[in-house]
């Protein structure tokens, strides 16, 4: 079996070690136009920050024999800097340029592994472990930064840079931070607990351009419907969103839509003979959508389900309910105790938190102490977010049907006012009835 995954992410590395890892012989070419080695995305703000070394951000290689027979691996290429430009589907090749030029490599199974395309419209991206490096050259004591988008990639960068002991300002173009992922309360919450650790925080705040002058970039923003203001920061980082990269699957005539590549459970796209897995993947959701989720995690999950399909063996990706689980470690603020309170606070949530009308919104708590919020639309919890100390993220899990097996809850791995956390599958729906059981009650 001729296996090609495309790309080196979370997604193409893990499709790889579950080949690898089935009793399957298989030969695998892994084709990424980066030029590094497959990384962790998640690592760049620590990198960034001067938390851990470039080389800590690389993932474990798969050793070349098996350590339980001491057989040799199925044989395995690597492409690095080499893009894959088109896909013959007729013919089963894909055509791929790199540094000895261009050539049609063939495949029994093709893995699209393509990641995602961050906005490159107001200022540096920071996307790749590239980006990261021209970032980290930027990044002085002392000098300002602007960072253009507060959601979780904007707020985890402001973070990193924070501890670089750059003054930060972050812009956000809706109400609150985090829109649509965590309730109002607990935004300004955060917000509050950012501004005491250092950082400018403004909402409402709609980016008109970012242009780079020389050695300054000029961020123009009109905040609350005012008339723009230009500002000068010593950089400037873009984490205003991405796209789930469609773009060699649409041209190769595989059904896509804004949210990703169209997979079924098994991440089969509407060609059998291709794959599709993490951030380009729109995989199904218990919503009734299909959308990408973003996040390491899943990808992960997905890129297994997808290397073992690829090679024949029956695997299922479970309906994501937790594209929006999370957890947030906001350990490491400076502050009082009464002035921030209960440090450090982890938060989960999964569904739709933003309540349309006619919902209902129950709320309890507050957002310093143990926190909960549930958006109840007609006899369904659709949304629900909970905020505690981090022991209690694991209980909080049990306690919402989920068998804690699996998941990464050490917090403590994760200091700083806002880092990422994720717990996807925390949230399993009854297989039976695809429904999450919370607080007992099926819904
Ligand atoms: C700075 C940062 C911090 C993050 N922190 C977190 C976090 O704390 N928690 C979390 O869950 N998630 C986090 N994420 C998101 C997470 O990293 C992504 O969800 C995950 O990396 C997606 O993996 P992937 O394999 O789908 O795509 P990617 O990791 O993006 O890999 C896709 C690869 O495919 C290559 N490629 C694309 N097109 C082609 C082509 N035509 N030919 C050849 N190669 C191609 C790309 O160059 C890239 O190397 C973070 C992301 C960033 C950028």
């Amino acid at each position: 079996m001729r296996v090609i995954i495309v790309g080196s992410g979370a997604a193409a590395a893990s499709a790889h070690d579950a080949i690898l890892s089935s009793e399957v012989r298989a030969t695998v070419t892994l084709i990424s136009r980066e030029s590094d080695e497959p990384y962790s995305k998640v690592a760049l703000p620590k990198y960034i920050s001067g938390q851990v070394d470039r080389a800590k951000a690389f993932l474990a290689r798969p050793a070349a024999t098996r350590p339980d027979t001491g057989d040799a691996r199925p044989e395995f290429t690597q492409l690095l800097g080499t893009t894959v430009v088109s896909i013959d589907r007729a013919a089963r090749t894909v055509l791929a340029t790199g540094p000895t030029g261009r050539a049609e490599v063939p495949y029994e199974a093709l893995i699209l592994a393509v990641g995602a395309t961050p906005s490159h419209r107001f200022g540096q991206p920071v996307w790749t472990l590239d980006d990261a490096d021209r970032v980290k050259a930027l990044v002085t004591e002392g000098k300002t930064a602007a960072v253009t988008g507060g959601g979780f990639l904007g707020l985890h960068m402001a973070t990193a840079l924070i501890r670089a002991g750059m003054k930060v300002t972050v812009f956000e173009r809706e109400r609150q931070i985090l829109p649509g992922r965590t309730p109002p309360r607990f935004a300004d919450f955060l917000e509050t607990c950012m501004r005491k650790w250092g950082a400018s925080v403004h909402t409402a705040a709609l980016i008109d351009s970012v242009r780079k002058a020389g050695d300054t970039w000029e961020v123009s923003v009109q905040v609350r419907g005012h008339a723009p203001e230009t500002t000068g920061f010593d950089l400037c980082l873009d984490c205003t969103g991405m796209s789930p990269d469609v773009a060699l699957a649409r041209d190769a005539g595989l059904r896509v839509c804004d949210r990703g590549i169209l997979v079924d459970t098994s991440q089969r796209t509407s060609d059998p003979s291709i794959l599709a897995a993490g951030d380009c993947a729109a995989v199904a959701h218990t919503s009734g959508e299909s959308r990408s989720a973003g996040l390491w995690h899943h990808a992960s999950v997905q890129g297994k389900v997808a290397g073992l399909v690829a090679v024949g063996v029956p695997a299922e990706t479970p309906p994501s309910t937790g594209w929006h689980t999370f957890a947030v470690s906001c350990e490491g603020m400076a502050g009082t105790a009464d002035s921030v309170p209960a440090m450090p606070r982890v938060a989960c949530s999964f569904g739709d938190l933003v309540p349309r009308e006619g919902d209902r919104v129950l709320e309890s708590g507050e957002p310093g102490g143990d926190y909960r919020y549930a958006v109840v639309r007609g006899h369904r919890v659709s949304g629900y977010f909970q905020a505690t100390e981090p022991s209690g993220l694991g209980g909080l899990i049990e306690r919402l049907g989920e068998t804690a097996a699996g998941l990464d809850l050490s917090v403590a791995g994760y200091p700083g006012p806002f880092s990422v956390i994720t717990a996807p599958q925390a949230l399993a729906p009854d297989p039976g009835t695809g429904k999450v059981m919370v607080k007992g009650r099926k819904e």
